[in-house]
């Protein structure tokens, strides 16, 4: 199989489309505001898990892995789209869940069991060890022919796939901005963007969904080829609203206002604190004057139900 077969096969819409998009908080601000929709490119395979998995389960098909093993939480985004993925190219799926969601299970789970995935729930000290070598190792004898994935699917091989979002760009822009978890839409973000050495610089904020300071940045550093030293990039830590999935009624409302202004549907967990900061630091002029900015949807849509 090649890769463009794979994408067929699961019926992956790309190149995603960039859309300007005008709200009562651009209109007036001497910004240009794009948004890049990966969260079109699959009604189910969330925008940014498509692309950090992309070039892993095409290894996982042609090395002929018949089973694949990852982890996550109870409305895990990545879990879904991994499960989804392998219930259409036949592969064997095991979600390794932290806590036991048996007797409550979430819809993400309801889906995973719709589709014949391997649900193991687990207690918060073995989910620590979820990156562990010697628990990995374990896993890896009790499963000799699986194919392991970390968590949020953010590993080395993740970075080749984001990278492709720098590639279909249309035109240059000042700032990409984007929430950031795991680190690994970031980092291959910030791994494409060091190989172009021609026009003006391009700088890519993250908008940490957690509080992480400190943690996130040494998630990312840790996935960039040769550790490279922080350049044209950082993390915004004023916008995570108490912690990963966290949110309030502000929040909720410009979700539903957001929505309302450019028919462009967000949810607390991730899009919505991307587009909440946006606006706060648009409102505050933080960006130059003709500044062009692109914020990336990462989709993830499921995890608000
Ligand atoms: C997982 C996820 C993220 C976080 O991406 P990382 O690469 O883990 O930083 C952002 N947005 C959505 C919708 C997600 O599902």
């Amino acid at each position: 199989m090649r890769l463009e077969q794979l994408s067929t096969q699961l019926k992956i819409h790309s190149p995603s489309p960039e859309q300007r998009i005008q709200t009562d908080w651009t209109t007036n601000s001497n910004i240009q505001f794009y948004v890049k929709r990966d969260d079109l490119i699959h009604p189910i395979i969330s925008g940014n898990k498509w692309r950090k998995l992309k070039f892993a389960l095409y290894e996982a098909v042609k090395a002929k892995h018949p089973h694949i093993i990852s982890f996550g939480g109870g409305f895990s985004n990545h879990l879904h789209a991994l499960g989804y993925c392998c219930r259409h190219l036949g592969l064997k799926f095991t979600a390794i869940v932290r806590g036991n969601y048996q007797d409550n299970p979430s819809p993400m789970l309801n889906d995973l069991n719709a589709w014949n995935a391997d649900i193991q729930y687990v207690d918060r000290l073995t989910y620590q060890k979820r990156a562990d070598p010697s628990y990995l190792n374990e896993l890896q004898c009790s499963y000799p022919d699986a194919l392991v994935i970390p968590e949020g699917g953010s590993q080395q091989a993740a970075l080749a796939g984001v990278a492709e979002i720098i590639d279909e760009l249309q035109q240059h822009y000042d700032y990409i901005l984007l929430p950031t978890a795991s680190g690994g839409t970031l980092a291959g973000l910030v791994a494409r963007l060091e190989h172009i050495s021609y026009g003006p610089p391009i700088e890519v904020m993250g908008i940490g969904v957690l509080k992480g300071e400190g943690y996130l940045e040494n998630l990312v550093t840790d996935l960039l080829p040769n550790q490279q030293a922080k350049q044209n990039w950082r993390i915004n830590h004023n916008y995570h609203f108490g912690g990963y999935a966290k949110s309030n009624e502000n929040l909720q409302l410009f979700c539903s206002d957001f929505f309302q202004q450019t028919q462009i549907a967000i949810e607390p967990v991730y899009s919505g604190k991307l587009f909440y900061a946006l606006k706060a630091l648009i409102t505050e002029q933080y960006f130059p004057k003709g500044s062009r900015i692109l914020a990336l949807h990462t989709g993830g849509l499921q995890g608000a139900r």
